[in-house]
């Protein structure tokens, strides 16, 4: 084993064998020596640190105590059956309990033995024990590289334990990588980079990281691995995106035209806003350049993206192309048009709407003007996207609320012209400004951080249960304005019987408060079919109805200007961005709006501060970061499909500042040195050539 490299599968290094190859593979997918060394530890114990028992109390978060294991037994029947153990130092005793592997640990725990454990203490009928401690021989310290004061701490699965590897085993084989490998560790990072950041060696990091000297070793080692791992997410994402402009030519439009003219001196019925005029400046600039483009569109809900979107499509009608835009619902598709066609006016451009429910006689005329170019835009599902529908030349495509359509979709769109059409993708849902660096580190991305003037903010209370009778009060008196109100319940599959006896529990309170036939509610629910959400969307939209009780169907984009109040039941149980979405559905007129936010008494901590978040702002971005802080970004929509969730070392919620610098070297590097022909760049244009990097569009979700 001469020869050993970070390539090297992992099954040659000393103290692996079959079997244990076979749980690294699985279980952690450790496949080579380097995906080992980088499978780092989840935390560090501060070996300086230990409790004495007398001081140890149920209310810690954890205790680490240096003591001696005695009066090993086991104790109990069948399901009670659970392994107990006296541990004690000078101040006191403990209990130490196990209940599962009880025989595996019997045979592997040392009577007599000193040890270092670490684990929950709690307390019952008095006693004071710790479950399933994690624990170490105190004697087999000294056998490590040097001496730990920060001692690591690697997740394991009963079935690694099975195979001894927990923290110890691991840590015996980071050594012994280590050992045979450390000489052979290259820099990843060129040098200038390094100096300008302070960081510390790839291959010192390395070392830190698993066996940490000082606590300032440590952090230093943490850095510098944070940075190179954001560093070569961004080095190729902003690559990538330099191919894309390289390889993908795109239509000129090298004009600004009559009818885009026309529209903003004669039609449009309001001053844009500064982010709006900025926004449709970077499209117009973006598609003058002879390269396609990639856009990104995020403005919050009422931003005005509709307009700016309706500009970009006269814009390339005036250079002689077609254009189209897809929604994710029929119900979006429709609202679209007559928006659309309200501001267009008549005589600037022929639009039409294609969808699930265009009859076959429309739908062949459709087909037959797009094919002849009479037909200048186009508005749809993803009616849009069938190989029937076939452009003469299209060279604008407008996506809204992008995260509802699969890649292949957008591919397809891709294909409807010779030379792909430009894109602008709009989305109403904020995303922290990290995950937009990851996710979509490859567009272009523009922000309407702006709202409409004289829009009123939208004003959210929070009310519990008792305080049902305000909220009757309010919604009274806005029915008496001419307003109109939404009603949300929950409706979450997990809970779905439940919810829906909810849903008509407060339906029926409901209709005893607002009796017909003076007053008239809508329900929509996902249980309807389509055809009966549309006939009851559709009854509320033109006014027919006063409220509308739905579960989150509306979600997405619905636009009734007169709707002024939403009322979303048993909000805790919704996450920020739904919550936001929901309130998005209001204060879209003139009129003062209000969102009640109704909970039960009961709020956990987290489910508190969402609702505080809500009342204190509107600003979808800021309600974004708060949502990053609190979950992580796992749960924020389309971070699973990007890959941002792979990281090894680097977290996108507490990383911010790092990946910030990252990203800048990255685009300053490309600034100077674009081809990365300089000498000094050399090691960067070798990762890049082996990534091997496919199309990079098709990462975009
Ligand atoms: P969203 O960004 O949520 O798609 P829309 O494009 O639907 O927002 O716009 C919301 C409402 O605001 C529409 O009624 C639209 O006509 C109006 N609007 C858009 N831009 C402006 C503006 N600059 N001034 C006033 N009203 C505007
Ligand atoms: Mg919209």
């Amino acid at each position: 084993m001469a020869n050993l490299t970070t390539i090297t599968p992992i099954d040659y290094l000393k103290g692996v064998g079959t079997q244990k190859a076979d749980v690294l593979k699985k279980e952690l997918a450790i496949f080579t020596i380097g995906d080992l060394l980088q499978y780092y530890p989840f935390r560090y114990i501060d070996r300086t640190q230990f409790h004495k028992i007398k001081d140890i109390h149920p209310d810690m978060i954890g205790a680490q105590v240096l003591g001696r294991l005695s009066h090993i037994k086991e104790v109990g029947q069948k399901r009670g059956k659970r392994l107990v153990a006296q541990f004690r130092d000078e101040t006191g005793v403990i209990e130490l309990v196990w209940f599962q592997s009880i025989t595996w640990l019997r045979k592997g725990l040392k009577e007599g033995a000193a040890y270092i454990i670490y684990g929950k203490p709690s307390s019952f009928n008095g006693q004071l024990s710790i479950t399933h401690p994690e624990m170490e021989l105190y004697q087999s310290q000294e056998k490590k590289i040097g001496n730990l004061t920060m001692q690591p701490v690697y997740s394991s699965t009963e079935k690694l334990k099975k195979f001894s590897l927990e923290t110890r085993g691991i840590q015996k084989l980071q050594q012994s990588a280590l050992e045979l490998l450390y000489n052979g560790l290259q820099e990843t990072m060129p040098e200038h980079i390094i100096a300008d950041h302070n960081l510390m060696s790839h291959q010192k990091a390395v070392l830190a990281i698993h066996f940490p000297q000082s606590v300032q070793d440590l952090n230093a080692a943490i850095q510098r691995l944070k940075f190179e791992e954001l560093f070569f997410i961004q080095l190729r994402l902003l690559h990538n995106k330099q191919l894309n402009t390289s390889k993908y030519k795109g239509h000129r439009f090298d004009k600004v035209g009559e009818k885009f003219n026309t529209f903003f001196q004669e039609r449009i019925p309001f001053p844009l806003t500064n982010a709006q005029k900025r926004v449709i400046k970077e499209i117009r600039l973006d598609t003058n350049t002879g390269a396609q483009m990639n856009r990104l569109v995020q403005g919050d809900v009422g931003s005005g993206k509709t307009v700016v979107a309706l500009m970009s499509m006269l814009l390339a009608i005036d250079n002689g192309y077609q254009a189209c835009m897809m929604a994710p619902t029929e119900i979006l598709a429709q609202q679209h048009y007559a928006g659309i066609r309200e501001l267009l006016g008549e005589g600037l451009a022929s639009v039409k709407l294609l969808t699930g429910s265009t009859g076959a006689k429309e739908r062949r005329l459709i087909h037959q003007e797009l094919e002849e170019g009479s037909l200048d835009i186009l508005i749809g599902t993803h009616a849009l996207i069938e190989d029937k529908v076939k452009f003469k030349n299209i060279g604008f495509v407008v996506i809204d609320e992008q995260h509802r359509f699969g890649v292949e979709q957008r591919a397809k769109l891709w294909r409807k012209n010779v030379i792909p059409p430009h894109m602008l993708v709009m989305t109403a849902t904020p995303i922290p400004r990290t995950l937009a660096m990851t996710m979509y580190g490859d567009l272009d991305i523009s922000v309407i951080d702006e709202l409409p003037a004289g829009r009123k903010p939208i004003k959210t209370v929070h009310f519990f249960e008792n305080q049902r009778l305000r909220s009757f009060g309010l919604m009274r008196e806005e029915i008496a304005k001419g307003r109109q109100i939404y009603l949300v319940y929950p409706l979450i599959k997990e809970s779905e019987k439940m919810d829906l006896l909810y849903l008509e529990a407060g339906l029926e309170n409901l209709q005893r408060e607002f009796p017909a036939p003076k007053y008239h509610i809508s329900i929509v629910h996902g249980k309807m079919s389509v055809k009966e959400k549309d006939f009851e969307m559709q009854r509320f939209i033109k006014g027919e109805t006063q409220i509308m009780v739905a579960t989150t169907v509306i979600e997405v984009g619905v636009n009734v200007p007169n709707a002024s109040v939403m009322i979303i039941e048993n909000s805790e149980r919704f996450g920020l961005s739904q919550l936001h979405q929901l309130r998005g559905r209001v204060g879209r007129g003139a009129e003062q709006s209000y969102c009640i936010l109704m909970s039960s008494n009961k709020l956990s901590k987290e489910g508190r501060t969402r609702l505080e978040t809500m009342v204190r702002t509107n600003d979808g971005f800021e309600i974004a970061e708060v949502d990053l802080e609190l979950r992580g970004p796992g749960d924020i929509s389309g971070t699973q499909q990007s890959g941002v969730l792979d990281m090894k070392i680097a977290n996108l919620a507490s990383d911010q500042a790092i990946l910030t610098r990252a990203r800048q070297t990255v685009i300053q590097l490309f600034k100077e040195d674009p081809q990365l022909l300089e000498h000094k760049n050399q090691l960067l244009k070798l990762f890049l050539h082996r990534q091997n990097s496919g199309i990079t569009w098709d990462k975009i979700s």
